[in-house]
Order: C-alpha cells, then sequence, then structure tokens
C-alpha cells in the first residue's frame, strides 16, 4: 500500500469507531428512555382476570431460578471465602465477586430457555426476587425490565449509578410524569433535582416544569363493560341504567362526544369519548337506545369470535355499526392475553379479528382495545400493522401532546360503584 492509501484507510477506521462510539450512547438512552417509561406506566397494575394463573408462572419461574442460583454458587463457592449463606446476609464486594457478571449471565440464559414462552413473565421475576437475591436492590423497578441487561452491557459504576437515578424516579413517581420522551415535573425541586441528576450522570433527557403543559388538550377516555341492571359475573362491570343515563345527560349537557379515531382532529372543543368493552347483549337493549336519545357516540370493542350468548350476535353489532353512533372496533378474535401469546398468535388474533369485523360491518376498523388491558412492546409492534389507535386501561385523562402514543391511550374505568361526583372528576378534566 501506498502512503495516500494509508492515510484513507486510517481515516475511515477512525470514523467507523467515532461512529460506533456515538451508536452505543445512543443505545443506552434509548434503554433509559424506555426504563423511565415504564416506571411511569406501570403496565402491570391492571386487574386482570389471569391474575391467578400469572402469579403461579411467577412463582415457579422464580423457584426455578432460585434453585439454578444456589446450584451455581455452590459450585462456584471455591472461588471466594464467603459461603452461599453468609454470601445472603452480607453485601457483596464486587472486587471478589468478579464472576457476578457472569453468573448473572448463565441464569439469564438458563431462565430463558426455560421459559420462552413467558418472556414478560421471567422479566418480571428476574426483577422481583431473583435479582434481589443477587443483594442488587431493584426491588422497586416493578416496571423496569431492561435492568437486568443494563447491568449485563454497562460497567458496574454506571450501572450503580443509573439504578440510583431510577430509584430516585420511582420513589418520587408523584412528582413527575413522563410524556413525549418528556420528563414533566409538577414542582420546581423536583425539575431541579432531576436536571442536576441528569448533568451528573450526563443524560440527554428532556425535562420541563409542569405549568409549562398545563394547556395541552385533555381527552377524558371512559371505559365501560356492562349496562345492566340484572348483573352476572363480576357485578362491578354492569352499571346501572339509571346511573348511566344521568352520567350521558350530564354528557351532552357540557360536552361533545367523539370516537377514538376522531380525538386527533377535532378542533377545540371540550371532548369526551366513550368506549365499551366485550360487547356484551346489553349495549344493544340498555346502551344504543340511551345513545340515540342523547345523540352521543361511542366506540364499541367485540370479541369477533363471539356471537350471541351474553355477547352481541352478529346481526346486532351490523345493527348497531349502521347507526353511525357507534365506531365498531376490534377486541380481539377470542379475548386472550396479548402478551402471553407467541408470534403467530399475536397476528392472528389482530389480524382476523379486524377482518372479520369489516366484512360484517363494512367499514374499516381502525382501533382496538387490548384485553385486560395487557399489552408490551412486541403487541404495539404488531398493532401498528393493523391499526391506527390502542386502548389500553391505564388510569388518567388522555393528555393530547403531539406524538403521544396512539397505541396505548389512557382511559378513565367507569364502574356500577362510581360516584357521580367521581364520574364528574374525571369528565370535567377535558379542556
Ligand atoms: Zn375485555
Amino acid at each position: 500500500m501506498n502512503s495516500k492509501r494509508v492515510r484513507i484507510f486510517v481515516l475511515i477506521v477512525v470514523f467507523l469507531l467515532l461512529v460506533s462510539v456515538i451508536y452505543s450512547g445512543v443505545n443506552t438512552n434509548i434503554k433509559l428512555l424506555a426504563s423511565i417509561d415504564r416506571i411511569y406506566r406501570d403496565p402491570y397494575i391492571t386487574i386482570d382476570v389471569d391474575e391467578k394463573k400469572h402469579i403461579n408462572i411467577i412463582n415457579e419461574t422464580n423457584k426455578a431460578a432460585h434453585k439454578y442460583l444456589e446450584k451455581i454458587y455452590y459450585k462456584k463457592r471455591d472461588v471466594s471465602k464467603y459461603s452461599y449463606s453468609k454470601y445472603k446476609k452480607e453485601n457483596i464486594n464486587h472486587k471478589i465477586y468478579k464472576n457476578i457478571d457472569n453468573i448473572i449471565y448463565e441464569t439469564k440464559n438458563y431462565i430463558e430457555n426455560e421459559f420462552k414462552s413467558y418472556n414478560e413473565l421471567v422479566n418480571y421475576s428476574k426483577r422481583k426476587k431473583f435479582i434481589k437475591h443477587l443483594n442488587i436492590n431493584v426491588d422497586n423497578y416493578d416496571n423496569s425490565s431492561d435492568i437486568l441487561n443494563d447491568l449485563i452491557d454497562a460497567d458496574k459504576k454506571k450501572y450503580d449509578e443509573l439504578l440510583a437515578y431510577l430509584e430516585y424516579l420511582h420513589s418520587n413517581k408523584d412528582k413527575w410524569y413522563y410524556v413525549n420522551k418528556i420528563i414533566v415535573c409538577k414542582d420546581e425541586e423536583t425539575l431541579k433535582t432531576i436536571e442536576s441528576k441528569n448533568r451528573e450522570l450526563n443524560l440527554d433527557i428532556k425535562i420541563v416544569l409542569e405549568s409549562k403543559d398545563e394547556n395541552v388538550k385533555k381527552i377524558p377516555v371512559l371505559m365501560y363493560h356492562g349496562v345492566s341492571d340484572v348483573t352476572w359475573g363480576i357485578a362491578n362491570l354492569f352499571m346501572k341504567v339509571s346511573d348511566f343515563e344521568d352520567q350521558l345527560k350530564y354528557i351532552h349537557d357540557n360536552y361533545e362526544t367523539i370516537f377514538v379515531e376522531e380525538m386527533d382532529d377535532f378542533g377545540s372543543k371540550k371532548a369526551v369519548v366513550l368506549t365499551f368493552d366485550d360487547g356484551y347483549v346489553d349495549f344493544y337493549t340498555n346502551v344504543l337506545p340511551l345513545l340515540k336519545k342523547y345523540n352521543i357516540k361511542a366506540n364499541l370493542y367485540v370479541i369477533e369470535g363471539a356471537d350471541g350468548g351474553v355477547y352481541l350476535t352478529k346481526s346486532q353489532v351490523k345493527e348497531i355499526a349502521d347507526s353511525n353512533l357507534v365506531s365498531i372496533g376490534s377486541h380481539t378474535k377470542t379475548h386472550p392475553t396479548l402478551t402471553g401469546l407467541n408470534s403467530e398468535q399475536l397476528d392472528y388474533e389482530l389480524r382476523e379479528s379486524k377482518k372479520g369485523l369489516e366484512k360484517l360491518i363494512g367499514k374499516e376498523v381502525k382501533t382496538i382495545c387490548y384485553p385486560t388491558g395487557a399489552y408490551n412492546k412486541k403487541v404495539l409492534e404488531y398493532t401498528s400493522k393493523y391499526y391506527d389507535y390502542g386502548l389500553a386501561i391505564e388510569n388518567g385523562v388522555q393528555k393530547m401532546y403531539d406524538d403521544y402514543n396512539k397505541l396505548a391511550i389512557k382511559r378513565f374505568r367507569v364502574y356500577r360503584n362510581t360516584s357521580f361526583s367521581k364520574f364528574k372528576s374525571m369528565v370535567d378534566q377535558a379542556n
């Protein structure tokens, strides 16, 4: 090679090195933002009919993980002067336990291989008990599944600092919220603290004071299930008909109602969105007549595979759609917890329910409501292939920031025992 070629070669190598350094920084930041997002969103706090099943699986996972960990520790005991039981009681000395990363890595692989289809739960279990076992206190991180990955990739010091930062955010959760990749602080003191922590850690996260965001458009989205004086199953899911009518009157007198798919474009009017999950037959007998009486719009989420019984029949769904007061959305094909499905099943539930409903009603189905409110990154990714809007059940008013998450719209839960004043406090957040 002549010297000119050598120079060009060196320049290319330097350029590639720079790119990789910048890229790894960006990557850490994305992971961190994801953790903050999860801390804020608390996706695991949902009442789930499958809760018991989930807990059992988590326990089983924990048991297996503990067993495995113990095994490794006994095996590797000779590398340290601490016994396993002593280790359990004392803080880890990272210098002595240089093999800790190794153990975490091996264990992670073990659990992942063993429980592939329950990745979510595995993450949960790792955070809850398993890491605690290693004396690293991430007990607070119910929603931060990247912790273990960070632990493996990041160097120890950086990791501890990030952990302290996330711990601070978690324990001061009522003082800030996270939207649009921005941390919105509710008071100046929190703003200053988070700002200084960000500086210390050299993090590039946008932080603003809430007052600057007060004027953001807010749309209350209400979640109903049944409306019937006669109840079955979980009685609290059924509104009393007269209470429901009182609520409709109040909405009619004070607000505009819009469909979910109109949330982005309805002018400056104060708006409320009504949503109904599951498509029970009382929607046809009790809800639709009242919607007509008060000229109120609603989104109805139908389980495509259901037909009759406690559910609406196909012809009722068609008739409801033809009223033009109700926009039909998907509540999947068979109402599974989407986070527990493999890719093929997930795609099927999303795709086939849309297809079936569109064929039935002759209109495009643009919105979906996740059964039991459960979703994760993968569910959102697949959902975005078929739908424009997704409804979660995280409680609160939907704030209409420019790029709010259209696939995880927040909702207020309205139950049989929701008082009228509580209901008012929800809808009156519309601005
Ligand atoms: Zn449901």
